[in-house]
Formats: C-alpha cells, structure tokens, sequence
C-alpha cells in the first residue's frame, strides 16, 4: 500500500532521517519544517497521513494538531505525534488536540510501519466513504468531526474470564455502555448484533483474543466496529500482529483510565463519523433513484434496470420487454380538478400499478403522467398480459375526490415492446412508445403491442 506522508519537524536531521526511512518503503513524503508549513502542505500535497513532531519553535504539535482537525479539508488526514519521551501527560493533551497516534523518539522502524499501515488502511475506507458520498450529493460538505458522544456507546468487552473481562469493562469512561464476555463466542455474538467499540484483551496466554479479532473483522455485521486492543507495554510484536490483524488501536498494560478514555472516544467519534457518512450515502442514493412524487424508482433507475436486462439478453439470450403507459387525458383531470388532485391520481396510479405487477418487474416513473415497466423473462405476449392488468386495476378502482367526494374514474393507454438482440433501450422504447401512441389514436384505455418489429 503506497500513500502520501508529511514529515513535519524544526530539526532537519530528524527530517531527513524519516524521509529516508519511508520512501525507501515506497511512500511519497513531503517535509515541513514548521507548523506553518505543515498546514499549508496540509492542504496542497494533500498527504495520507502527518507525522508531525510536538517540540516545535513557534506553534507547536499540539496547535498544529487542533489546526488541522478544526478545519473540514484536513480534519480527516491522520495524525501522528512524535514524542520525545513516552510520557502520560504529553500523550494526554495530543489525544485532546485530535491526534490518532503516537511514536516515541527514536522512531522504531516496526512499530512506525505498523502504525501507518492501521491508520492508511482507515484512510482508505473513510477516503472511499467520502468520495462516493460527494459523487452522489456534489458540492455538499462531509460532517464536520463532531465530540466524543455520551451515553448511548455500547462497548462490547472481551476477554479469557469473566473477572477480567467485568474489570477491564470497569476502566471505560462511565458514560459508555459497557458489555463484559469471559466467552469468545458470546463476545464475538455481541458484537455482530451490534456495538461502538469492542475492548479485547490481548494479554492473557489462554485466551486467543487474535482469533475474535478475525472473526470479528471477517463478517458483515460486525466489520465496520472499531477494536480496540489491550496489550502489555513493550511487547511491539503484539502490537505489530494485532494493528495488521485489523485492531484499530492499542492500550498497554498497566491501563491508565485518562488514556484509554481518550482512545476510547477517539475510536467512537470516528465510528460515528463513517456511520454519518454510510448513513447519508444511502439517503443520498436513495434520492438519486427515487420519484419524490410517487416513491417509484425514476427514470433513471428503471433505465439502468433496462439496460441490465438487455444485457442478459444479448449474453443468455433472457427475453425483456418494456411497456409505456400513459394515462389518458390527464391534461383535462389537471384543468379540471386541480394540481394537487392531479398528483393524488399519480399516487393512486402507483400503487395500483405496484399491487398489479410481478415483484421481479421494475416500473418506474418515466416523466409526467408517463411509466415504464422493465420485465425480464417476459416476452411480448406476457408483457401485454402484464400491462393489461394493470390498466384493467387502474380502471377498476376509480379515485374519490377529496374536494367534493366525487368518483373520478381515470384510465390509461399503454404500448409493449419485446427487445430485440443487439437493441438499444432507446430503441427500444421508441418502439413501445409508438404502440402507445396507436393505443390513444385507437380510443385510449387499450394495450398495444408494436406492430413493426425491430429492424
Ligand atoms: P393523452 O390522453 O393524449 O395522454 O392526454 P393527456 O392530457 O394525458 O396528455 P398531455 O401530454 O397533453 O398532458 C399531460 C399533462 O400532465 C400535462 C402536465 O401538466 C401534466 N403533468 C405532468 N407532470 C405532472 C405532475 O407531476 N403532477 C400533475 N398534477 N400533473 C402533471
Ligand atoms: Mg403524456
Ligand atoms: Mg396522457
């Protein structure tokens, strides 16, 4: 995995060292030589990750860090801290400044690969997020990082025995739910039915904690929960294996309650921020494929359904057909009977379509008092059957009228075509439309098959 790293440190030994170091790793790096730089490059190289040195002349690690985090073009590159010396209180106040990880002077080799290994592999899957999410709804801004939420986290404990497990639950922040599991099984049951965060103990000679890892990572429901594992301090093996294994971050032993606070809200805020992300995603999908009108797929949609079933066609040789419909002088329910009540009619015209179709059937709205419906696996003779039940429900039901309670029947005209090999959809679909038009010319409230077949 190659990425984009910027090296920010005041002394040029140290930046020359770990420039040497990583793109010997085949990383692209970028210096800084001050904080100043850091969040211009921040910006313009647009780095994977930051390596960023805390004893800086003029803005230091920390200010640098809450820099970055509090702007929306940075805040979800990863920082990484160097510290001179491995102390509780520096550690503390870069958690509090935003920052997702720490290495101590002198860098060890293992443990800093490692490192940026977890925390590009997160990238990545926020990157993807973000990206398909602007896809969708362009121009809009991602959520900004918001603070660590209280009360509603469930955190799911695992570890070898219950009494470990109730007191490693014990040194959780108290504003989250916490699950303790002496059993591998019910721990990794837990999970799946859903949690923030699961606390694994990693530390213990009879209890596999690498295996539930695995598990948890390897399904659906419960691969996207942040892991945080306990080891013991200074055995960078453990923490090696566990970060590639897909552990989100580490805690050692002795566990201090200040540090695995901040871990533990640094995981659950960024859970929240990918499900934010996952969450508007799916609306946003949902609105590029829907009619807001009727709640039927749009055009759009039904026209890649269309294209898809003409593709089985030419490759399995799976008939598809398509009908158009219409409803007959909607123009005049318009004029007569108002907007809105028009409205109502296409609703009305929804579902009695719905009601009436195959659940394999794709039907659309197409524009205006227009509908497509997209059957695979039928053939002409079964799309007019299918069109034909559907103009016989609309015909059957007439709609009341809010206004006067008045019974309006409404009825429509539509035309089929069977696909021909090699057609296109909009061939296609002129074909069917050109049957309809026959239908109304004929009398309206009829089905139509297409005539003249495909050149
Ligand atoms: P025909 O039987 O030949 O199809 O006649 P028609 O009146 O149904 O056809 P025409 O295409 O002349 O009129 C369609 C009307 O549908 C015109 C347009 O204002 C109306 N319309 C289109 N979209 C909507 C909508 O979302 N709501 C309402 N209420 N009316 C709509
Ligand atoms: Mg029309
Ligand atoms: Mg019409």
């Amino acid at each position: 995995m190659t990425a984009r790293i910027l090296v920010v440190d005041d002394i040029q030994t140290n930046r020359r060292l770990l420039e040497g170091r990583l793109s010997a790793e085949y990383f692209e790096v970028a210096t800084a030589a001050s904080g100043e730089d850091c969040l211009r490059l921040a910006r313009e190289f647009a780095p994977d990750l930051i390596l960023l040195d805390v004893m800086m002349p003029g803005m230091n690690g920390y200010d640098v860090c809450r820099r970055l985090k509090g702007d929306a073009a940075t805040a979800h590159i990863p920082v990484v801290m160097i510290t001179a010396l491995d102390q509780r209180e520096e550690r503390l106040s870069g958690l509090q400044a935003g920052a997702d990880e720490f290495l101590t002077k002198p860098v060890d080799d293992v443990a800093l690969f490692a490192r940026v290994r977890s925390l590009l592999r997160l990238k990545l899957v926020m990157d993807e997020l973000r990206q398909r999410q602007e896809r969708v709804a362009e121009g809009e801004a991602p959520p900004a990082h918001e603070p660590a939420p209280e009360g509603s986290a469930q955190v799911v404990v695992a570890a070898g025995d219950d009494r470990t497990a109730q007191r490693l639950a014990a040194k959780l922040p108290s504003y989250v739910k916490a699950r303790a599991f002496g059993d591998p099984a019910a721990a990794t049951a837990a999970a799946r039915e859903g949690a923030d965060m699961v606390l694994i103990d990693l530390t213990s000679a009879k209890f596999d904690g690498l295996r539930v890892v695995a598990r948890i990572r390897s399904e659906a429901a419960s691969r996207n929960i942040p892991i945080l594992a306990v080891i013991d301090a200074d055995n960078a093996q453990a923490m090696v294996r566990a970060l590639d294994m897909g552990v989100n971050d580490v805690v050692c032993r002795p566990i201090d309650a200040g540090e695995i606070a901040a871990r533990t809200a640094t995981q659950l805020r960024r859970k929240r921020y990918a499900d934010q992300l996952r969450d508007r995603l799916d609306e946003s999908l949902e609105m590029a494929f829907t009619d807001a009108l009727t709640g039927l797929p749009n055009r759009r949609y039904v026209m890649a359904r269309l294209r898809e079933g003409l593709e089985g066609l030419d490759r399995d040789g799976e008939a598809v057909s398509v009908a158009v419909l219409d409803i007959d002088r909607f123009k005049q329910i318009n004029d007569t009977y108002g907007h809105q009540a028009g409205d109502r009619v296409l609703q009305g015209m929804a579902e009695r379509m719905g009601a009436a179709l195959r659940a394999a059937d794709v039907a659309g709205r197409f524009g205006g008092e227009e509908f497509l419906i997209v059957m695979r696996g039928a053939d002409e003779a079964a799309a007019l059957e299918a069109a034909e039940r559907v103009r016989a429900a609309l015909e059957a039901r007439p709609f009341i009228l809010r206004e006067t309670g008045e019974m309006l029947t409404v009825t429509l005209s539509a035309g089929v075509a069977q696909a021909a090999p090699g057609e296109t959809a909009e061939a296609l679909i002129a074909r069917a439309d050109a049957a309809l038009y026959e239908a109304k010319a004929a009398g309206r409230n009829r089905v139509m098959a297409d005539r003249k077949k495909a050149a």
